[in-house]
């Protein structure tokens, strides 16, 4: 037996039947170069997680888990999603792992700096982010709607790697941090970071589809936006109760105008307090929505579940040295 980690390289498919053949060739090239160099152990298994796709994905990977040990299979009941997927494979094999990583099946991105994502975790890092150098084989579009999306959550607050998809490694440890979030609505390269532990990152360039379509149409790719935002920010509340006392003010400041104008005479019967009662009400509703807003937002919060703290090392030493 060599000396190498027990690896799982978890691949969420769905709709895949165009990649899966060239994909597993090319994994088990590297698995079979990585295990020459005694990076990774013969357990180690490249899992494909089919997420309810309604072509001969399913199929194809049965028979590739037949063809080669080194590949596994996990089929969910239903199309789950990409987060789900992604997920219920991580969180199948993470007592069976030392680390996995996660991977889309279409390969765009590059497997040659897998050994360098082991290196990294044999240094004693428990999550080795994947991050692209550059997005020139994304379009225009996808590259300036994604470069817009980070700088977002940026602006909001949450703590995401920029230019990082799903791509990357964990520990098993850090993997069983991952397990105590207990939340349904998904946004995975955010939670990672709150899990928490040492980290670090391996550059890549990212290559384009080889075959097959994106499974992430714009109707997906927005809400999962979307999703990413509302999931960990309640930023977007903070807008209404700010944007509700600017109002306010403006009110105090109308107000202060209509009366002047109804002393000079300037004004027709009914103005002025028409003009200070719409400020007035729309600045309190606005502000009004914003608190209400505020508490939903702790809600929101305690709903979640998530864990407060994930201890990564208890040492207890009273007892050393002493004779007991
Ligand atoms: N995927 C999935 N379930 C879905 C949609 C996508 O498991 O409902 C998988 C898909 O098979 C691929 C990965 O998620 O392995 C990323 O999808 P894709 O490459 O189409 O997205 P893009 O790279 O275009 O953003
Ligand atoms: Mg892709």
């Amino acid at each position: 037996m060599n000396k190498g980690v027990n690896l799982y390289v978890v691949v969420p498919c769905y709709n895949e039947e165009a990649v899966l053949h060239e994909t597993s060739k090319r994994m088990l090239e590297l698995f079979g170069k990585m295990k020459s160099e005694e990076l990774i152990n013969e357990k180690s298994r490249i899992v494909f997680v089919d997420d309810g796709s309604k072509d001969k994905t399913w199929t194809i990977i049965d028979e590739l888990t037949k063809e080669h040990k080194e590949i596994a299979g996990i089929k969910l009941a239903r199309n789950a999603g990409h987060q789900n997927a992604l997920l219920g494979g991580l969180m199948t094999v993470k007592d069976d792992c030392d680390c996995a990583i996660s991977i889309d099946a279409d390969l765009q991105d590059d497997i040659n700096v897998i050994p360098d994502m082991i290196k990294k975790f044999k240094d004693g890092y428990d999550v080795v982010y994947g991050v692209r150098n550059k997005r020139e084989t994304d379009t225009f579009f996808k590259r300036t709607t994604a470069v817009g999306f980070y700088r977002i959550m940026e602006m909001m607050g949450v703590n995401i790697v920029f230019n990082h998809a799903d791509y990357r490694l964990m520990s098993r440890r850090a993997l069983e941090g991952l397990s105590q979030f207990p939340e349904r609505n998904l946004f995975l390269r955010g939670m990672v970071p709150l899990v928490g532990y040492r980290s670090d990152c391996v550059y890549y360039d990212r290559n384009e589809r080889f075959a097959g379509e994106s499974k992430y149409p714009l109707k997906k790719m927005i809400s999962f936006a979307f999703d990413g935002i509302t999931s960990f920010s309640i930023s977007p509340i903070r807008v209404i109760s700010a944007f509700g006392a600017i109002v306010c003010v403006i009110a105090v400041i109308m107000a202060i105008y209509a009366l002047v104008q109804k002393i000079m005479g300037h004004t027709d019967a009914g103005w002025a307090s028409l003009m200070m009662s719409i400020w007035f009400i729309g600045g309190v509703q606005l502000l009004s929505v914003g608190l209400i807003g505020e508490y939903i937002g702790k809600l929101y919060k305690e709903v979640k579940r998530r864990p407060r703290y994930i201890i990564e090392a208890y040492v207890n030493e009273q007892e050393a040295g002493k004779d007991v």
